[in-house]
């Protein structure tokens, strides 16, 4: 079983990928190529540095932050981020997790429905260029979504994540 993923790079306190301060870790590869995408040079799978899950887990714990999964597409590592997934979740930390892929297409599979008790949020669907907008919340494009991922697994059908502030 892998343990260690592809990292671009761990950005500690930011405040523009999900509510408060957070550790957003930013995970190697993408095969969604949106045109307009702000990081093409995150889509190789092999890039960035491998670290292991205790050496990501030792850069999370050093603060009180909850943390972001970003890219990349942070799904195409699947198999060790779900075992960070849940090394996070019992820490306490709630995860939000940006994926390329539309709720729809990943909550039947069955990778995801192993990660799936451990994320709090998911930021669905591709970066759609003409449907870009710079005032939005926590995302790129109109058409992208944030869906609390719990609520919407009990009710079977995705919930708009509502912020309490
Ligand atoms: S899903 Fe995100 S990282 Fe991947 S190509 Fe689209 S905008 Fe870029």
């Amino acid at each position: 079983m892998k343990t260690t993923l592809n990292v671009l790079k761990i950005i500690d306190g930011t405040t523009v990928d999900g509510p408060g301060f957070r550790t957003s870790i930013y995970f190697a590869g993408c095969n969604h190529h949106c045109p307009g995408c702000h990081n093409p040079q995150s889509w190789d799978l092999n890039g960035g540095t491998p670290l292991s899950i205790d050496e990501i887990m030792a850069r999370i714990i050093q603060n009180d932050f909850d943390v972001t999964f970003s890219g990349g597409d942070p799904l195409l590592q699947i198999e060790p981020l779900t075992q960070l997934a849940q090394k996070i979740h019992e820490s306490g930390k709630n995860i939000w997790c940006y994926t390329g892929y539309k709720y729809e297409e990943i909550i039947n599979d069955l990778s995801f429905i192993k990660i799936a008790p451990y994320i709090d949020v998911i930021v669905d669907g591709r970066f759609e260029l003409a449907l870009r907008d710079t005032s939005l919340l926590f995302k790129g494009s109109s058409n992208q979504r944030l869906i609390d991922l719990q609520k919407s697994m009990t009710v079977g059908k995705p919930v708009i994540w509502q912020s309490s502030f």
